[in-house]
């Protein structure tokens, strides 16, 4: 970092895909930005870096990604990052001279040599993710089981299910995901969940039953009326995860109750400490083009183009709807959409090319209709980007019926 002090220093915490974006946009105004991006970890990429290894890393910490084997990776390319760097604390600041000006105070910890600095900022931009830290619900009798119980954070490859009989935990997009590669390895595979069954053409050896209600040894109680019990050899959860900011000082205000963060106006902007954000913190979205347009927003309003709203228009915002419940607040799922064009309309950014919006909803019901094969349909935009089409592997379009929902 320069030494300028006419430019707003920003930094940035992680190097995926929200933290990357963060960089490029910073680093459009050369002349108003001067930032860093500490990243714990020795390459870019986030949770999208596979590692074969699970548990904690050569530096005691817990591994970040939940990269398993088969989930489709892309290349990205490097910028103004700093490697083997732990965001360890962040703090706000008062600045003397000035008793409304914020900067904050960030301590970080090399990894390598394990020498530790404090630096100053003006704005940070948090970038972690939220797909490290494992949700585990307890389960009585779970400390009985004597197969593999794991977290689909540790979950890598079917190979090591061969011939046994699995049982997932949730029926989201890693459950289903995972429970479909599993099929091709494990005798049985059994997919437990409380929602409604899933339409899905799933494979023969996948069945479907009820949530856990207790485990002992190699049974699992079924939570229906008849208490069925069946024996497993392993037992994935694929409950979820926690969102976790342990360097963040409490003096930063942010509080986190059953994975509801506040305050957060429009998920992102720390409303006591508008210089803090945090770059893709909602669920079930596109992750990129959500960073895209909250980077964009934050950026303009560090830049000063964009005012934001009063606190109390923003705490009003944020409030929870009627039995809305917290830990799904931010889960946006179908809002998103909606999310995404409030943030362009305030912002007045660049409205996103049709083709998203359509092609991804195309997408998401061929998933829901083709769950084992669509990860082999080529999504092919057209000229105007306004649309997308679905190829097979013969180049023939996929027609796939409009669907609301994944569950019968
Ligand atoms: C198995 C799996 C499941 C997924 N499930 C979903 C899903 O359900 N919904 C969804 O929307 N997307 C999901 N994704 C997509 C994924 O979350 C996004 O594509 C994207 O990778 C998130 O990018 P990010 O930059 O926000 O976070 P990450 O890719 O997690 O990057 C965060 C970076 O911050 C670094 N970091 C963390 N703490 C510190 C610190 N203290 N100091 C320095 N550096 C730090 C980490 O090392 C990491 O590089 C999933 C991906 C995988 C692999």
């Amino acid at each position: 970092m320069s030494k300028d002090n006419t430019k707003k220093k920003v930094c940035v915490v992680g190097a995926g895909i929200a933290g990357l974006c963060s960089a490029r946009f910073l680093a459009a105004y050369p002349e108003t930005f001067d930032f860093v991006v500490f990243e714990k970890n020795k390459d870019i990429g986030g949770t999208w870096i596979y590692s074969e290894n699970i548990g904690h890393d050569e530096h005691g910490l817990p591994i970040h990604s939940s990269m398993y084997k088969n989930l489709r990776e892309e290349p990205v390319h490097i910028v103004y990052i700093k490697f083997n760097i732990l965001v360890e604390n962040i703090r706000p600041m008062r600045k003397s001279n000035n008793e409304n000006t914020e900067t904050w105070n960030v301590k970080v910890k090399n990894l390598e040599n394990k020498s530790t600095e404090e630096l100053q900022f003006d704005a940070v931009m948090i970038c972690i993710g939220h797909h490290s830290v494992p949700h585990v619900p307890k389960i009585i009798g779970s400390e009985t089981f004597p197969g593999k119980m794991l977290h689909s954070h540790s979950y890598r490859r079917p190979e090591e299910f061969r011939d046994e009989k699995v049982l997932l935990l949730g029926a989201n997009y890693s459950g289903i995901d995972i429970a479909l590669e599993l099929t091709k390895y494990a005798s049985q595979v059994y997919l437990s969940h409380e929602k409604d069954k899933l339409k899905y053409q799933l494979p023969e050896n996948i069945i479907q039953v009820p949530g856990v209600a207790k485990i002992n040894g190699n049974s699992v109680y079924l939570k229906d009326k008849d208490s069925t019990v069946l024996t497993v050899d392993n037992f994935i959860y694929c409950t979820g995860y926690l969102y976790s900011f342990p360097f963040l000082d409490n003096e930063c205000g942010i509080e986190l109750d059953d994975n509801y963060i506040t305050p957060l106006y429009r998920h992102m902007i720390n409303i006591d400490h508008p210089t803090m954000c945090f770059i893709n913190l909602p669920n079930d979205v596109i992750p990129f083009i959500t960073s895209h347009m909250q980077v964009q927003l934050f950026v303009s309003v560090l830049k000063g183009t964009l005012k934001l709203p009063s606190r109390e228009v923003m705490m009003e915002d944020i409030k929870l709807q009627e039995n809305q419940r917290k830990k799904d607040y931010h889960n946006l799922g179908d809002v998103h959409w909606l999310y995404l064009k409030c943030l362009i309309e305030q912002a007045k950014l660049e409205p996103l090319p049709g083709f998203y919006e359509n092609g991804l909803k195309k997408w998401f019901n061929a998933f829901y209709k083709y769950p084992s094969d669509v990860k082999n349909l080529k999504f092919v935009i057209s000229e105007d980007r306004e649309s997308a089409r679905l190829l097979n592997q013969f180049g023939e379009e996929v027609l796939v019926p409009e669907t609301s929902n994944a569950s019968s």
